[in-house]
């Protein structure tokens, strides 16, 4: 709860006395949010967990704020981090290639986020902590961004996102489920099909999956 409301009160929200609210309170409390711009900026200064003090650069996100498809990966490697891009190295150009050739999209039209906006060293899965520290950001993403599906890269990503933690990404990957008003779509990683490339015929259908779903 406590660390909720820091949260809250990183991205922007005040506490206001019920019986003191203006107009103009409630505006400044609900106008951080509606920009992607200002949340950045407020990532660019947040020390909210220890993969701050290890970071070269926030991997904040990027794309179409007007997407209708968003991919949600793990978090940054060290591509990653020093662009301050996500997807930026190996797995980014075979999640290209995805978004290229199977769904006929270009990489600006959609929106790419991750579970967590800093890198873990060594490339490291997220811890609990990390990913809870960061969540507030990705809903806030989810929310601006208003996606008709969110594709989950990897297990990491759907565990975070649904808190499902215990299932096999293997037995919900290409399944539908509602999700924060939009479809979800767990998948593997990228990075997963570089080690496993025959695996990339079970994305292929996912993809035909969420091309369907964005008609
Ligand atoms: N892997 C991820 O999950 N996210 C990135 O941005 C890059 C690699």
């Amino acid at each position: 709860m406590l660390q909720e409301l820091y949260l809250l009160r990183a991205l922007g929200f005040e506490y206001i006395k019920p019986t003191n609210v203006t107009k103009e309170a409630t505006k400044q409390s609900s106008e951080m949010p509606s920009s992607l711009s200002k949340m950045n900026q407020l990532a660019n200064s947040c020390h909210l967990c220890g993969l701050s003090k290890t970071r070269k650069n926030i991997v904040f996100g990027e794309g179409s704020k007007d997407a209708d498809l968003m991919f949600i990966g793990e978090g940054p490697g060290a591509r990653e981090d020093e662009t301050g891009r996500p997807f930026a190295g190996r797995s980014g150009e075979l999640l290209d290639k995805i978004i290229k050739n199977v769904l006929k999209l270009k990489r600006e039209d959609v929106y790419i986020a991750n579970i967590v906006k800093c890198r873990p060293p060594n490339n490291r899965v997220p811890t609990m902590d990390e990913a809870n520290a960061c969540r507030a950001y990705l809903k806030e993403q989810i929310k601006i961004v208003k996606p008709k599906v969110i594709v989950a890269l990897g297990s990491t990503s759907y565990h975070h996102l649904t808190q499902e933690f215990d299932t096999k990404i293997s037995r919900v990957r290409g399944e539908v489920y509602d999700f924060l008003g939009a479809k979800l779509v767990p998948t593997y990683h990228p990075s997963f099909l570089l080690r496993n490339p025959s695996a990339k015929k079970d994305v292929y259908h996912d993809m035909l999956r969420v091309k369907e779903l964005l008609k």
